[in-house]
């Protein structure tokens, strides 16, 4: 049995809709420069808003300048025991927002981290900090490189590229998490840490082996409440020579056994690479064009479960190969489905007019989907889900790569959803041919009565059920109840010890993913 961590002494009580200590802000203004602490009310409240409810309480914002200033702001809050909550740049909408994890902590903003400080055009390595967006890394990198790209993710374009990864995030065409290594971490108690190659002295393999001898400590700074990273290396994907794009129209939910089967063997021997086919049922791939109330109802209902479309992305290394594995491709999809298209994207090491942006350039473009119960999309410029009142919670769920576990289970929650008021919206992905990646889309009209505490009860139904049946989920929105098998596990206990080491005071965003 693992022995239950002792808890830190209790944080400063902060009072919820006030300011932090006059003496704690005082010093952080020392720190950052007195126009990068804030506290105005209008702002505390922006920073609190989430797209459930309720939204938290935020007593400062602090806005580092460097890793130095963030790591000397840690270690002011562990002093005063006041809760503090890194946002790197804080379009986690629907997974808390940039919210933090309880009433009256501080804010800690990264978006002043916003340097690229390195980059090797050659092995295809750049060192961002936190507050790098997808948009400015993919800039930066067109400018010097079309060799490499970084996957990026169907979210928004100011999203951080570092934060995304930490927060294993999902992006096309490669991995976010395992592409991080050489990690600078503030600790809560002040100390800087670096993991990787270079703390050793092995400066020439810094970024290309992420595991040098000795347990691996990078994961503990994902998803966690252990350390601030301040930046990391990104190991770039490689840029393919060729590039085919197949466009499926699956059917109903009977076509799907052999479409995941074909999907599985696919993975299994790599004509398909890891994260490059998306599967999305109709009522995701009907918002991404309109919002709810201008699509005809009898529309909706066999949507949720009876349309299903896909999209892969096809990779080779020279024109013949494509062709080869593209046509190979396009026939086994299309004797399992209604209707194929094949787009040739990239050809020879170039692009084909009108398919420029099809890896590594961010859009934003699913950032509609979250006005589905909205009267109509938004600006994408100005789209702001936390200031524009959308409901939106996102349920990530593993299940094993099979139809039946999935199939159950997406009947059982349409039906748990439409109690609710909530439409099935469903994505799939996968990272290899043993388990499928799904990211519910819980969307709700936040000016209905009730729509809120049906959506959390639903959503708390949901993550339930799916650990009853057997499946994990892969990623938790901040501010929601944590699963009991989570909060109690084993390692949650020993991470709870682990915590009291660097945060002694239990500052950093207690709670976060059930521990602390
Ligand atoms: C329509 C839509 C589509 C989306 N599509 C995708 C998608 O395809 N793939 C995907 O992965 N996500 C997707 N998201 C979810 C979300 O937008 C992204 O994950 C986004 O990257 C999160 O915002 P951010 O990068 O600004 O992170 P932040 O909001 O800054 O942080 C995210 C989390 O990491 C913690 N954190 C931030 N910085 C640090 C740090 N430096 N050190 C330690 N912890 C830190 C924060 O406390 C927070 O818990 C989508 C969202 C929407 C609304």
């Amino acid at each position: 049995m693992p022995r239950m961590p002792t808890p830190p002494a209790p944080l400063a009580a902060s009072p919820a809709a006030s300011e932090p200590p006059a003496d704690a802000l005082e010093e952080w203004r020392r720190i950052v420069g007195p126009e990068h602490v804030r506290t105005a009310e209008a702002e505390r409240l922006d920073w609190g808003r989430r797209t459930f409810a309720p939204d938290v309480r935020v007593s400062a914002v602090v806005s580092p300048g460097d890793a130095d200033q963030t790591a000397a702001c840690l270690a002011v809050a562990t002093r005063h025991r006041l809760p503090v909550h890194p946002v790197s740049r804080g379009a986690n909408w629907g997974l808390g927002s940039r919210a933090p994890t309880r009433d009256g902590a501080v804010v800690l903003d990264l978006r002043r981290l916003d340097r690229i400080s390195g980059f090797d055009g050659e092995r295809g390595l750049v060192r961002v900090e936190a507050g790098v967006t997808f948009q400015a890394l993919a800039a930066f990198l067109a400018e010097r490189t079309d060799r490499f790209f970084v996957p990026v993710i169907g979210g928004p374009a100011e999203a951080s590229a570092l934060a995304n990864a930490l927060d294993r995030g999902d992006g096309s065409m490669g991995e976010r998490w395992t592409s991080l290594c050489e990690l600078e971490v503030a600790l809560p108690d002040g100390r800087r840490l670096r993991t990787g190659c270079g703390p050793l002295g092995a400066e020439r393999t810094a970024g290309l082996d992420p595991a040098p001898a000795g347990p691996l400590i990078d994961g503990l700074f994902s998803q966690s409440n252990l350390g601030v990273v301040t930046s990391a290396v990104i190991r770039l994907e490689a840029m393919p020579s060729d590039l085919a794009i197949l466009s499926v129209d699956i059917g109903g939910l009977d076509a799907l056994p052999a479409f995941l089967e074909l999907w599985r063997d696919c993975q299994c021997e790599q004509s398909l690479p890891d994260r490059s086919l998306t599967l999305w049922n109709g009522i995701k791939w009907l918002a991404l064009d309109d919002v709810r109330a201008a699509v005809p109802t009898d529309r909706l209902a066999p949507a949720a479960l009876n349309e299903w479309h896909a999209s892969a992305l096809i990779r080779a290394e020279a024109p013949e190969v494509l062709e080869a594995r593209a046509g190979r491709l396009s026939r086994r999809f299309a004797a399992v489905s209604q209707t194929v298209e094949l787009d040739i994207a990239r050809r020879d090491g170039a692009w084909i007019e009108g398919f420029e942006d099809w890896l590594g350039v961010p859009d934003g473009r699913n950032l509609r989907t979250v006005y589905w119960r909205k009267d109509r999309h938004p600006d994408l410029a100005a789209a702001d889900p936390d200031r524009d009142g959308c409901g939106l919670i996102w349920l990530c769920l593993a299940f094993p790569f099979e139809f039946q576990a999935l199939a159950d289970y997406l009947t059982w929650a349409r039906e748990r959803l439409e109690h609710a008021g909530i439409d099935l919206n469903v994505g799939i992905e996968s990272n290899g041919f043993r388990c499928l990646l799904t990211y519910f889309t819980l969307g709700f009209d936040r000016e209905m009565p009730g729509a809120d505490e049906a959506a959390l009860a639903a959503y708390r139904d949901l993550i339930e059920t799916a650990l009853e049946r057997g499946f994990a989920p892969y990623r938790l929105a901040n501010g929601l109840p944590v699963p009991e098998a989570l909060r109690r596990s084993p390692a949650a206990a020993l991470l709870t010890e682990l915590r009291a080491v660097g945060d002694p005071a239990g500052i950093l965003s207690p709670g976060r993913n059930g521990i602390g």
